[in-house]
Parts: structure tokens; C-alpha cells; sequence
């Protein structure tokens, strides 16, 4: 395909450079996508195909166009499920595989399955490498790279028995043959990954033992019907400093339920994270992290209530 002007390049093809990549073919400019997982339009949490993998929020809330906020609800109507259910990940990799092919066919899409291995500034704009010698020359560049592979464990050196990648096939293929041999399972980390894990080991059949290790214990909550919604103003949040923060939250969630307080803190999460001072933003990492992540990022009722069983 050849455009007229040099094109935006986009690395990245989860749900963050199709989005990128769709919003621009709406506006009728031209763009490369670049994703050499083999899994373009879907990313790592959308190209599961366990169906035991559910999304962890509702459906009426994840349409991908801004500006139609029940898009995503009409597609799994049309499918028999209502706006209210936790649907499977992969219905919605298959959603964004529809938006992809749909900026494909506008003639302002190129999708190249390669990986980039660096980009450089240049007159016109970029130059970006690809891994099989091939260069893109592109007025734009979008980086969309997401989810990293975890770094490699520091044990454990090139066993078939440990796998340092649970998004990857060695973890895909490791699943039936561990509900086949019955033997026990470690997972390292107790947070949706492992969620994942387990519900997918249940699924095969797997009739051993699953033991997850993890600092603090901590696990995802789940998500419950049943109270209001509760915005704040941004004047009314203490900005800046994450003691402050932490307890003007924990006060309010005593005052109208902490996923009320939670939820209520979400049209800010990006300014609250771009106005902390870089010693604050190492502070949340090493501190309060892993205690927003269980609060903020749920699991669907009835995963939480199988995680218990
Ligand atoms: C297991 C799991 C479950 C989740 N469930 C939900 C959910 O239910 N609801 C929700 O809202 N969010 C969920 N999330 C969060 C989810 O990750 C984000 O919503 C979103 O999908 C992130 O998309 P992304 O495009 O930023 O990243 P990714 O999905 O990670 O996509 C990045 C892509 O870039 C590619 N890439 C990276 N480097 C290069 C390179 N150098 N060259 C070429 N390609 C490259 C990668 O291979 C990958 O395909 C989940 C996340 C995980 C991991």
C-alpha cells in the first residue's frame, strides 16, 4: 500500500495502538501498525482464547469509541448477552479485531506483522527499524508497546518446569499437561495473571494443588452490585503527596464504602498519577501499589467467589 504523505507509525497492536490506529483512519489519516506477536488487534489480555477468561468489569462499560459508550454493548447483545455481564476476553478481542478490519479496509491502514527494534528521529520525522532489516519512514511515531514479558526469573535456569512467561505458549501448552499429570502447581503472585491461571487450571480439570506466593497476601477483590456511584470534584482531592492521599481515601471509604471511594477517584487516576513528584510517584510503587491494585482493578462476582471456593 502506498500513501501520499509519509504515515503516523504506531508500535504496538494491543488495544492501545488499534485504538490509535482506528481513530486515525476515521480521521483519514494514514498510519502503520507494527505488532510482531502474531496477536495484532487484541494485545495480551484480549487474545486469550480460555473462555474461562472473563473481563473484569462490565460490558456496558467497555466500548472502545468515547463517543458511542454502548458499542460494545450492541455486539454482545447481538451475541445473547446483556450489558451487565462480565463476557468473556476473548468476545473482546474479537470486537477489536472488528475495528482493526474495519480501519484496514478504509485504505489509510498497513498492518506489519514485525517486530520494531528501534526508531530514530529524522528529517521527516522517524525512521523505525524492523527486526527482518526493513525501515518505515514515518512522520509520527506512537508508542504502544504495553504489558512487557516479565524479566526472566533468577532461578530455575532453562527448566521445562518453570516458566517465566505465563503469557506465553510454554504457559498455554502447561495447562493441559498439568490437569493430565495432576501435579501441584506454584504460581508466583497473587493478581489477575494468577487469577487466570487458576481459572483456566480449573477449566482443564486440573485436580491438584495450587499454592500462590505473595508478599502481602494480597488478592483482587470482587466486584459487588449494589451501591451508588460516587464522583468527586478534583478540587475536593488532595493532590501531590500519596500519605495525604492515602488517608483522605481510607476516610471516605469509611464514610460511603471503600468501592464507592475507589470508583469515584477514576476520571482522575491520570492527573492524580501526572502531578506526583517523581520521590511520590516511588513512593505509591514500593508502598501503596499493590493495595490500589486489588481495590481498583477487580474481578467479576462470580470469579471472586470461585478464587474463594
Ligand atoms: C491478563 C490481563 C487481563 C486484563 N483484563 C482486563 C479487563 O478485563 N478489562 C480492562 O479494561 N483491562 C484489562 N486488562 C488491562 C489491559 O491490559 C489493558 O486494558 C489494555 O488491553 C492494554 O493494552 P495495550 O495496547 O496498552 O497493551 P498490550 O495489550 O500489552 O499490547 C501491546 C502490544 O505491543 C506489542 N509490542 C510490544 N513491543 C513491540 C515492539 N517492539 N514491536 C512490535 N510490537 C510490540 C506486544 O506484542 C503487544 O501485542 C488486562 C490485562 C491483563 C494482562
Amino acid at each position: 500500500m502506498k500513501f501520499d504523505r509519509l504515515p503516523v507509525a504506531i508500535v504496538g497492536g494491543g488495544f492501545s495502538g488499534t485504538m490509535v490506529a482506528a481513530q486515525l483512519a476515521r480521521k483519514g489519516i494514514d498510519a502503520v501498525l507494527i505488532d510482531g506477536s502474531g496477536r495484532a488487534g487484541q494485545g495480551v489480555a484480549y487474545s486469550t482464547s480460555d473462555a474461562a477468561h472473563v473481563l473484569n468489569i462490565q460490558a456496558d462499560v467497555m466500548s472502545a469509541w468515547p463517543e458511542d459508550l454502548e458499542h460494545f454493548r450492541r455486539a454482545v447483545e447481538d451475541e445473547g448477552a446483556t450489558g451487565r455481564d462480565f463476557v468473556q476476553r476473548r468476545q473482546f478481542g474479537t470486537y477489536l479485531r472488528g475495528i482493526l478490519g474495519e480501519a484496514l479496509e478504509s485504505g489509510h491502514l498497513r498492518l506489519v506483522e514485525k517486530q520494531a527494534t528501534e526508531a530514530e528521529p529524522s528529517e521527516d520525522g522517524w525512521t523505525v527499524q524492523l527486526d527482518n532489516g526493513d525501515r518505515i519512514a514515518a512522520r509520527g511515531l506512537v508508542l504502544a508497546i504495553g504489558n512487557q514479558p516479565p524479566e526472566k526469573l533468577p532461578f530455575g535456569g532453562g527448566s521445562a518446569r518453570v516458566i517465566d512467561n505465563p503469557w506465553g505458549p510454554e504457559a498455554r501448552a502447561a495447562i493441559p499437561a498439568l490437569a493430565s499429570s495432576g501435579g501441584d502447581v506454584m504460581l508466583l503472585g497473587t493478581g489477575l495473571t494468577m487469577v487466570d491461571a487458576v481459572l483456566s487450571l480449573d477449566a482443564a480439570g486440573h485436580g491438584g494443588r495450587i499454592v500462590a506466593l505473595s508478599r502481602r497476601g494480597l488478592i483482587p477483590r470482587g466486584h459487588t452490585e449494589g451501591f451508588a456511584p460516587a464522583p468527586v470534584d478534583a478540587e475536593d482531592i488532595p493532590f501531590g503527596n500519596v500519605r495525604t492521599l492515602w488517608r483522605w481515601l481510607r476516610r471516605r471509604g469509611a464514610e460511603i464504602g471503600w468501592r464507592a471511594a475507589v470508583d469515584g477517584m477514576r476520571p482522575h487516576s491520570h492527573r492524580l498519577w501526572q502531578t506526583l513528584p517523581p520521590e511520590e510517584k516511588r513512593r505509591f510503587a514500593r508502598h501503596a501499589r499493590p493495595w490500589w491494585d486489588v481495590h481498583r482493578h477487580r474481578i467479576a462476582p462470580e470469579v471472586a467467589a470461585a478464587c474463594r471456593a
